[in-house]
């Protein structure tokens, strides 16, 4: 067992990971344990990039246990739990809870990664969604990165390299996750969560790599009846009346699939605070304690309102996701390509749209679709835009 088994399919990323483990241990047993620059394996920052639900602060927190494991990331000491469980006290998790970092947050952050661990080891910086950092934030992290305290190193999650100022990109050693195939996020479903085999590959092939997808579609009846009523759209476009529901129940289902992650990561949040103002307890203190409780709470609420707000986004563009698939798939068949389809649930259904359809018209939806996407992103009303979007489908 090692910190690195839930990275699935990334053996390339793994194999550098542990190397660099290896190297800072090396340095540290040696004279000098402080890094310098060209220290080979090892590094002040890393930035780890790659497709949405591929992995990326999967590969970063792994990483970090590694650092702090007396043995490159056991998977089972105490270090190892603690660092998986969020709860190390040198790994610094800075969650992307909102819709960009302030200025604020980033500089008490690079003030606190200049105190030295407590363990020894090294100071982890976990900041996921770095590409969400505002420009001032930016700003503060650079001037961190560029003058690095000696035992902390940082680790930046983005989608991509480009989503960084190049400042900050080319102060970093990129590592690149890859799209998991299907079969091996099917694998690790059945491995890890004892889901069926046959029902983890078609979520796998579902979630088109997307890990945390495939899990949700493979676990939660709900989610795949979401996702079932978003791949009824096609078929649902007939008329002007149809096809204006059908953009209605779109925006619908990506909502409910929303509020449901939403209030998934909410309940346990509140729930830990209330526990750290010792909720029930009595006596001396608790009085004061329950006014701070009061604050930090309200904090939470206005963190978790903006977080939803975004988690909303993306619900309605991973629906647009599924949506695109569908059509990729009905393209694939009237080109007779091998490849394997996405939605082999619904094969049927995609055969005998491909059989009506002309490729032309296909491509026409599929750009229907992305500019939809586009629009949500500039910041249309999603209803409007799915609107437009039904509309061009039922034109084909
Ligand atoms: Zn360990």
């Amino acid at each position: 067992m090692s910190v690195f088994d839930d990275l699935v399919g990334q053996d390339d990323v793994v194999a550098e990971l542990r190397h660099a483990a290896a190297a800072a241990t090396a340095l540290r047993a040696a004279a000098s344990p402080e890094l310098t620059e060209g220290t080979a394996g090892m590094t002040h920052a890393w930035l780890f990039t790659g497709p949405p639900g591929s992995g990326r602060s999967v590969a970063a927190r792994a990483f970090a246990a590694a650092l702090l494991c007396p043995d490159l990331g056991c998977g089972h000491c105490a270090s190892c739990h603690q660092v998986l469980a969020g709860t190390h006290a040198d790994v610094l998790l800075v969650r992307p809870d909102g819709l960009s970092y302030g200025v604020r947050q980033t500089r008490d952050l690079v003030l606190r990664a200049a105190t030295a661990p407590f363990g020894g080891r090294w100071r982890a910086i976990l900041f996921t969604g770095a590409d969400r950092a505002t420009e001032q934030a930016a700003n503060a992290l650079l001037k961190a990165i560029e003058e690095p305290s000696p035992r902390t190193v940082w680790l930046l999650c983005a989608p991509s390299p480009d989503d960084l100022v190049p400042t900050i990109r080319s102060r970093c050693r990129l590592v690149t996750l890859r799209t998991p195939p299907a079969s091996a996020i099917a694998d690790m479903l059945s491995r890890r969560d004892g889901i069926d085999a046959g029902l983890a590959l078609r979520a796998a092939r579902a979630a088109q790599g997307h890990i945390g997808r495939a899990r949700r579609l493979a676990t939660d009846p709900e989610a795949a009846s979401r996702r079932a009523e978003v791949l009824r759209v096609p078929f649902s476009v007939d008329g002007l009346g149809q096809a204006i529901a059908a953009a209605a129940r779109l925006v619908e289902a990506a909502d409910a699939e929303a509020a449901a992650v939403t209030a998934e990561l909410d309940e346990p949040e509140q729930a830990e605070l209330r526990r750290a103002f010792g909720e029930g307890s009595t006596g001396k203190g608790v009085a004061k304690a329950v006014r701070g409780g009061a604050g930090a709470l309200k904090e939470l609420t206005d963190r978790q309102k903006s977080r939803a707000t975004r988690v909303k986004r993306d619900s309605l563009d991973r629906a647009l996701l599924d949506l695109a698939s569908f059509y990729r798939d009905v393209l694939a068949v009237q080109f007779g390509a091998t490849v394997e389809l996405a939605n082999t649930d619904i094969e049927p259904d995609i055969r005998r749209l491909a059989a009506a359809t002309t490729p032309e018209s296909t491509l026409r939806r599929m750009q229907a679709i992305m500019q939809c996407r586009e629009r949500i992103d500039a910041n249309a009303h999603p209803l409007l835009a799915a609107e437009a979007m039904t509309l061009a489908l039922m034109a084909g």
